[in-house]
């Protein structure tokens, strides 16, 4: 089975921080991989944007150098890395001056499918739009890509948004959450909206609650200073774990359409109860055998930011009145998961004599480590003795079912950026989506902002503080293990 690469238009791309760490480590990379795979036109260009004073051939060294170490090419692919390097051009620029957008203006092409990522900090992304413009470079259809963080709360998203609405339609604006373009993430969809099996399953007569996990084992060290002003909350819940409860709970959209995805996962966020303080547990690691701990690497050491978050939370709506949706996330945890996990409801009644036990379907999504999903049923377990229930999951690894395929699963950076160029925004948060999950975060903050509240301590890699643990012990419920 062969996987089909679907050509794109040719198109001008400029990065703007093409020297930057994200530029570097995932967005050339994963533009290689794309080149690899012979998606990309052989005269589309990419152009880096920065402020570093770099030549052509000082670019493509750098951006070679960085393909060699994140993983991009082997040894092999030297002849193909060459061609795709002659495809880079860089130009220094300033953001927030008038250098270097003259050269720029001259290299863009105004005739093919533009694209401007914005590769920098927030605080770049209202000049650049503003400079793109009076500069006269883009069109009525450049697109204009963003990264996280968008907003540390309501009032920064709404001025941020505004500062890209000022000179972009929201038709060209992609606002990237990386989450959105794991294949796992996608094939949720084609799961839930693709078989007759699970849709009339997915509500609350079927289903007992649900977890989200996104649990990593690395700490802060590094980006702690950065880390310490935003915290797991808005770091990773108000994206990352939104977005894919948005997906988990949505009604289903009329068609796989830009807008009718987005409008359906807006409503989600819009139902969202907001959480009692009781239900949220915040944690910070403590050092543990091979680290330091949380306020060491913060660099802070009267810290209350949280680098654990646990919490339940419920959807107003139909569907799922009464199911809770546990959601945690942490830094320096016991291992490296990601995964969502429906848990369906007890049979209400047993025919077989002497099973005490209590099975239950549970269909687990992983997002990483192994990208893939299983469901697991219960069977009777081979040989003699009886009627004795096991459960058993029915592996959807995507290495076993697609052989040589699953060696294709595209990188979600990758898979983002082709969509930009295609135009399509089905992936992408919308404003509105983004403005509505920092109205429900928001009140959550400032409420243990004013009461001071101190983050529990958990000892580095181990599954967080124990009372994430109470928090569904206390419902008769219990996380799954986080497996190595
Ligand atoms: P970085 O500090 O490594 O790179 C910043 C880039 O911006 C450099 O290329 C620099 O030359 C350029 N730059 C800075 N000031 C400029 C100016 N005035 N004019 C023109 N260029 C200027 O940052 P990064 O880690 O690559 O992150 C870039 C953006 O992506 C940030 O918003 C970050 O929050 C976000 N992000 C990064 C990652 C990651 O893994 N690095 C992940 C998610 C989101």
């Amino acid at each position: 089975m062969a996987s089909r690469v679907i050509p794109v238009e040719t198109f001008d791309l400029v990065i703007f921080g093409g020297t930057g760490d994200l530029a570097r480590r995932k967005i050339l990379p994963g533009l290689f991989r794309r080149f690899l795979s012979g998606q990309m036109p052989a005269d589309a260009r990419i152009i880096g944007a920065a402020r570093s004073d770099l030549d052509q051939a000082g670019y493509r060294q750098m951006i070679k150098d960085a393909i060699l170490e994140f993983g991009g090419a082997e040894k092999e692919d030297a002849v193909c890395l060459a061609k795709f390097l002659e495809q880079l051009n860089y130009t220094p620029i300033d953001a927030k001056g008038e250098a270097g957008w003259k050269a720029l203006a001259g290299m863009v092409r105004r005739d093919v499918v533009q694209a401007f990522y914005f590769s920098v900090a927030p605080s770049l992304f209202g000049d650049l739009a503003a400079r793109l413009h009076s500069h006269n470079i883009a069109t009525e259809t450049s697109r204009i890509v963003v990264e996280k963080p968008f907003g540390r709360d309501l009032e920064t998203a709404k001025a941020l948004n505004k500062s890209l609405a000022d000179h972009f339609d929201e038709s060209q604006i992609y606002r990237i959450d990386h989450y959105l373009g794991k294949e796992t993430v996608q094939n949720l969809m084609a799961v839930r909206f693709g078989n007759v099996l699970f849709e009339p399953l997915w509500n609350n007569h079927y289903v007992d609650h649900i977890q989200i996990t996104v649990a990593e084992t690395v700490g802060v060290g590094g980006r702690g200073a950065y880390y310490d002003r935003s915290g797991a909350m808005r770091d990773m819940v108000q994206n990352h774990l939104m977005q894919l409860l948005c997906l988990i709970a949505m009604e289903p959209p009329s068609q796989f359409g830009a807008d009718e995805v987005r409008d359906e996962k807006l409503k989600v966020i819009r139902a969202l109860q907001n959480v009692e303080s009781h239900h949220i547990v915040r944690g910070q690691y403590d050092a543990g055998k091979d680290g330091d701990g949380y306020r060491h690497d913060a660099e802070n050491p009267r810290s209350f930011t949280e680098s654990f978050i646990a919490m339940r939370c419920h959807i107003n709506n139909w569907r799922w009145a009464g199911v809770p949706f546990y959601l945690r996330t942490g830094k320096r945890m016991k291992s490296r998961v990601s995964e969502i996990a429906v848990v369906f409801k007890d049979l209400g009644h047993s025919i077989f004599e002497g099973d005490e036990k209590r099975h239950r379907n549970i269909l687990a999504i992983r997002l990483q480590p192994n990208e893939g999903m299983d469901l697991q049923v219960t069977i009777k377990e081979p040989g003699p003795g009886g009627m004795r229930l096991i459960d058993v999951p029915l592996d959807m690894t995507f290495a076993e079912a697609l052989g040589d395929d699953a060696e294709d699963v595209t990188d979600a950076y990758e898979r983002l950026i082709m969509d930009v160029i295609r135009g399509n925004q089905t992936l992408f948060m919308r404003g509105d989506e983004v403005e509505a999950a920092w109205a429900w975060t928001d009140p959550l903050i400032q409420g243990w902002e004013a009461r001071n509240d101190v983050p529990k301590t958990y000892e580095a890699g181990s599954t967080g503080p124990e009372d994430a643990q109470m928090l569904l012990h206390r419902d008769g419920r219990r996380w799954r293990d986080l497996k190595v």
